[in-house]
């Protein structure tokens, strides 16, 4: 197990003073950072514990705009009926993720900065457009959700700066949305594959401005632009899914790794994005029924 020197912060000022001062790196769970720590492979020597900073551990609504402060858990996701409405597919990935215990310690901000082009909340936060507070000592700055992920387990934050809160608008209704996972296993399973998914339509329902993301099929999560393409000004059929569904074979570059191969994650992100799609058209149906 690798050494730390560690110090725990009350509020945020406190949090980036710390920071600044110790060259440090945030823990927040601790469910990412115990792991690599056990490995010898964490990046830093000096921890800052931000788990007792309560600004940073909110779900809000401000006008049209939804704010998700980044020391959130799995389990505040699961639990909130303003998410539920308006995010469902983070809902999802939220109930996918871990054991009982990982979802009551891991967090939002942990699962974008751990930057794992596996990790669950990322593509459902690519479909709403989410974009990312960073705030260090002296400065803040908000960037699309794409433009945090540089790389594998590579995030664009600068030494000393934080994820302080993910923002996205209030999805237009009716909006279908999803998200699947296929793992190795029923639980407990890191993602082969991920997708989400949102299908918002328009007055004379078609769909206007639809959303695919995946995730373990490129070095960070990404968007299919092809398949969003097909679906654009369409009507709500098999047909046009299925096409969308195959058209992800343009905007992913799968590697083969201990999980699954190459060819094997290019046929899955076909078949996930067709059932994820098919979830959401049948999503928007029945709210029509309702
Ligand atoms: C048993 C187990 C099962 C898991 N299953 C899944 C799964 O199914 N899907 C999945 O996606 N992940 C899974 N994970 C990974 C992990 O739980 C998530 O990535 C989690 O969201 C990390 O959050 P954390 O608060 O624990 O982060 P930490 O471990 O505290 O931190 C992770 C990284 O993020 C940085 N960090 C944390 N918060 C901030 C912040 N606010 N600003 C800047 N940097 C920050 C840390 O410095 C560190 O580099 C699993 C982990 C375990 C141990």
């Amino acid at each position: 197990m690798q050494e730390f020197d560690f110090y725990a912060a009350n509020t945020l000022d406190e949090l980036l003073r710390l920071l600044a001062q110790s060259g440090g790196r945030v823990i927040a769970g601790g469910t990412d950072v115990l792991v690599q720590a056990q490995r010898g492979v964490f990046p830093a020597s000096v921890l800052v514990d931000a788990s007792r900073v309560r600004e940073l551990r909110f779900i809000g609504q401000d006008g049209e705009t939804i704010r998700i402060g980044a020391l959130t858990t799995y389990a505040d996701i699961l639990a909130s009926p303003l998410l539920r409405e308006t995010a469902p597919a983070l809902v999802m990935a939220a109930a996918t993720v871990g054991a009982p215990q990982t979802r009551a310690r891991g967090t939002l901000g942990g699962n974008i900065a751990n930057a794992s082009p596996a990790g669950d909340t990322l593509p459902p936060l690519l479909t709403l457009d989410a974009t990312v507070r960073l705030v260090k000592r002296g400065g803040e700055r908000v960037l699309p959700l794409a433009e945090v992920l540089c790389g594998p387990r590579q995030t664009c934050l600068e030494p000393g700066e934080i994820i302080h809160s993910v923002a996205f608008r209030r999805p237009s209704q009716p909006t279908g949305a999803a998200f699947l996972k296929l793992g190795n296993r029923q639980g407990m399973a890191i993602a082969v594959v991920n997708v989400a998914v949102s299908l918002p339509l328009d007055d004379d329902g078609r769909i206007a401005g639809a959303r695919v993301a995946l995730g373990a099929v490129a070095p960070t999560p990404v968007r299919s632009p092809r398949a969003e393409a097909v679906l654009y000004g369409q009507s709500l059929n098999d047909d046009v899914l299925e096409r969308a569904a195959q058209a992800v074979l343009y905007d992913i570059a799968p590697i083969t790794d201990v999980r699954g191969s190459a060819d094997y994650r290019r046929k899955a992100a076909v078949r996930l994005t067709a059932r994820a799609l098919r979830l959401a058209a049948q999503q928007i149906r029945e709210g029509a029924q309702a």
